[in-house]
């Protein structure tokens, strides 16, 4: 029997072969084109959500140039919001779009560019050249003050405004310091293993923790890292691609004390002047001469409030540490972005036994991804959380809240308030020192 079967598969090799090409081109040709159709329902609900505009920096295709090879599509790291339609590749859920730019280096027909802003949206921005310095000769922007968000882009950027303050330098002038850096979250940390690689006299302070926005997460939150190539300390790459904010501090902690790096905690920038062809700048804990600034402040620094009477009560946050704190309360979560939600699965965990609300401004929760929607959407269905669509915020009180559903004005019990919408940009600052802010409409950062 198994004698004929192979001298069947022998004899009609050839025919076996074509008739298994064609089923798989078949099953190619169909599943793509069904893609194609779920993403172009995607793109739709986009549009019809209002969901249309990207937040940040994201990829503009020409779609003259797109030979649709769908590099794109299976490189983004927040999954299927690029979608080949019609052989086309399709930004489908621009708002869920980061800017990691990966997209936009795998193109193999330069089909991408990454830009800022829409026609119809504009973006603010510090106007800055391309190696991050501002229009104040000497003072650098670098990390995601500077438009782009993800720890990879901000240590890329603060390496190459440090080399070239640091090529740059006047080193006739009498100075505390070469370079000061304000900020030691990746951008910062990476500015000064470029200085100490440089053997420059530098000091890098920040108003908070070493860490920057990393170190504010909630306590094991997960983080996305890409292989990050610091100056001096070289290429950090981890063995998984998600790891804890604790593995990732723990890495960065090593490197500052290995290279013994000259930061300072808990010390606030609060203002610049020049002095001479040099800064004088005013920190908290006295003030400097340095020879350039490079500014790696984040853009957490001020949370936006909600203004509403008693937000100043001690129990009104904007970041959450240690969700174990909370246990037997009563919860608000305020907001409708990643962190908000990921603090709203934090505390309603079930072992917590907290009674959490979501609120929400409007009727969805368009900026947060997919797998945070669907965890906070499954706390809803077992119970564990309640989200409440077109609610806000009127009055903060000691044991309760006040918070407006749809019509109705509801007065409920609450021991903790947990803010998350957003922060306001220190452009007026910058402004104040001189550096230029200008609006993007689909442009690219160095237009
Ligand atoms: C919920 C959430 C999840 C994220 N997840 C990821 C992820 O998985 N992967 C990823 O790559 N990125 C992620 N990001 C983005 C990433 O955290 C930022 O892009 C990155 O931290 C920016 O680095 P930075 O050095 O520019 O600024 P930051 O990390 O924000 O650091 C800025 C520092 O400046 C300090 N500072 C501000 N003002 C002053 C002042 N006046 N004086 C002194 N110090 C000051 C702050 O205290 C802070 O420590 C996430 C962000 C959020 C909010």
């Amino acid at each position: 029997m198994l004698l004929k079967i192979s001298h069947f598969i022998s004899e009609h090799l050839a025919f076996i072969g074509v008739s298994v090409l064609i089923f798989l081109g078949f099953w190619g040709v169909r599943g793509r084109k069904e893609k194609s159709i779920k993403g172009k329902i995607k793109h739709q609900e986009a549009a019809r959500k209002s969901m249309d505009e990207p937040n940040t920096l994201h990829p503009e295709i020409d779609p003259t140039k797109c030979a649709g090879c769908g590099a794109c599509v299976s490189v983004c790291p927040e999954g299927e919001i690029l979608q080949l339609i019609n052989h086309k590749a399709v930004l489908v859920s621009p708002t869920k779009c980061v800017g990691h730019g990966v997209c936009e280096v795998v193109c193999p027909f330069e089909a991408i560019t990454l830009v800022f802003g829409t026609k119809t949206k504009g973006m603010e921005l510090p106007r800055l050249t391309e190696n991050y310095e501002s229009d104040v000769n000497g003072l650098y922007i670098a990390g995601e003050l500077g438009g782009m968000g993800l720890i990879s882009n901000a240590v890329k950027q603060a390496k190459m405004a440090s080399e070239h303050a640091i090529q740059n330098l006047n080193k006739n002038e009498k100075t505390d310091y070469d370079i000061f850096i304000v900020g030691a979250g990746p951008a910062g940390l990476s500015a000064s293993l470029a200085c100490t690689d440089k053997k420059q006299k530098y000091l890098c302070i920040d108003q908070d923790k070493f860490g920057g926005t990393i170190y504010s997460f909630p306590r094991q939150k997960i983080v996305m890292q890409r292989p990050v190539d610091f100056p001096l300390a070289g290429l950090v790459k981890f063995s998984k691609h998600k790891i804890s904010k604790e593995e990732l501090l723990s890495v960065w902690g090593q490197i500052r004390t290995k290279f013994k790096l000259n930061i300072k905690e808990g010390v606030k920038f609060t203002g610049l002047k020049r002095k001479g062809k040099a800064f004088l700048v005013e920190t908290s804990g006295g003030n400097y001469t340095a020879k350039k600034v490079i500014l790696c402040l984040g853009v957490r620094g001020t949370p936006r409030k909600l203004d509403v009477p008693g937000e100043d009560l001690p129990k009104v946050t904007y970041n959450l540490l240690e969700p174990e704190q909370y246990q037997r309360r009563y919860i608000a979560v305020v907001g409708a972005g990643n962190s908000a939600l990921e603090a709203a699965q934090y505390l309603a965990r079930s072992q917590y036994r907290n009674k959490v609300i979501l609120i929400v401004r409007g009727d969805n929760m368009s900026k947060a991804n997919d797998d945070n929607i669907q965890l906070v959407l499954d706390l809803q269905r077992k119970g564990l959380l309640k989200i409440w669509y077109n609610s806000s915020i009127k009055e903060i009180q000691k044991e309760a809240i006040q918070v407006k559903k749809g019509n109705e004005l509801l007065q409920i019990p609450n021991h903790y308030v947990f803010i998350f919408v957003g922060a306001l940009m220190p452009f007026k600052f910058l402004e104040g020192i001189g550096i230029k802010i200008e609006k993007k409409f689909g442009e690219a950062r160095i237009s």
